[in-house]
């Protein structure tokens, strides 16, 4: 368990498959392609081709690396196939990019909550999709938890639906504590500056993290010494 978006060359290390089709990789001139066996679940083809430095294999077939991202992670941790997510679909992007974007603050809250406890340690937990069946439901999660032997003290986690593929939910020991969408999603067409951009993305960080932080912070501590 070790899955990481968009790192490595071949994913696992396993060599590339070559091909005779253009790498679709920008900038890549290789001519030794093969198409990524991606298929959704609606029977759509990935339909781009990438060179070996550009695949991931998985379980013997090239992928994207995004594909091979999306493979590993409806096969791992469960024993029943997972359908693959429809091509347009954005939700494991979308929840990989912003989880990426703030594990450095998520990882320092939990430091800092950790305090007061002597054998806690902090977990991340890579992209994992969640199913529900009644009714049905999947979502796509990156979660980090505080735990030590006796089990999980606390978890905070990032999550998308497949149904509201735009809305990125904060939750903290799994109560939902903020839903945003992305200005990158919401501003999408609307003319403004550089700046306003900026504003804007820190805007949509800070609300996140705000959320998190306070929910995580005034939730209860029960190992904590209590004077
Ligand atoms: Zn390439
Ligand atoms: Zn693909």
């Amino acid at each position: 368990m070790g899955l990481h978006f968009g790192e490595g060359k071949s994913g696992s290390g396993a060599p590339g498959i070559p091909g005779s089709d253009d790498c679709a990789h920008p900038g890549c001139g290789r001519h030794d392609a093969t198409p990524c066996a991606y298929v959704d679940r609606r029977g759509r083809h990935c339909g781009y081709s990438w060179c070996p430095e550009h695949q991931r294999v998985f379980e013997g077939d090239p992928y994207c690396r995004r594909h091979g991202n999306v493979m590993a992670a409806i096969t791992t941790g469960t024993i029943e196939r997972i359908e693959p997510p429809d091509l347009d679909n954005r939700a494991l992007s979308l929840c990989e990019w912003v989880a990426n974007d703030l594990d450095m603050e998520m990882v320092g809250l939990l430091d800092e909550i950790k305090e007061g406890s002597e054998e806690a340690f902090v977990h991340i937990n890579p992209l994992h999709l969640v199913v529900l069946r009644t009714p049905p439901s999947r979502t796509w999660a990156r979660t980090w938890t505080l735990g030590d032997h006796t089990g999980t003290m606390r978890k905070i986690g990032l999550e998308v639906n497949e149904s509201a593929d735009t809305v990125v939910v904060a939750t903290v020991d799994g109560n939902t504590v903020a839903r945003e969408v992305p200005p990158w999603i919401s501003d999408r067409g609307t003319p403004i500056s550089e700046e306003a951009v900026q504003r804007r993305r820190d805007e949509f960080r800070v609300k996140l993290v705000g959320s998190i932080v306070w929910s995580a912070k005034n939730a209860e501590r029960p190992w904590a010494p209590v004077s």
